[in-house]
């Protein structure tokens, strides 16, 4: 007999998929990631594919790309990178 799988890790499971199909995202959602999102970018990690939620909210809100632009902006200046 096999157990049954938790419904709670369903229940997050089928949230998080109708967020990634619905591609929603609030701004302060969005906020929240985007640190680690331009931190990914900088590093040459995968962002859009491993935060695709954030790369979808970008491409529809331009106050979020300013943000994000000026955030990676200041992250890759070495002013920035120093900056402790
Ligand atoms: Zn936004």
């Amino acid at each position: 007999m096999s157990e049954p799988i938790g419904t709670d890790i369903v229940q997050r499971l089928m949230r998080h998929l109708v967020e990634i199909e619905a591609g929603k995202l609030s701004c302060q959602d969005a906020f929240a990631l985007l640190d680690e999102y331009a931190d990914l970018c900088c590093h040459q990690k995968e962002a859009e594919k491993i935060m695709p939620l954030v790369q979808n909210h970008l491409h529809q809100c331009p106050d979020c790309q300013a943000f994000y632009e000026a955030l990676l902006a200041i992250l890759q200046s070495p002013e920035g990178a120093n900056n402790d």
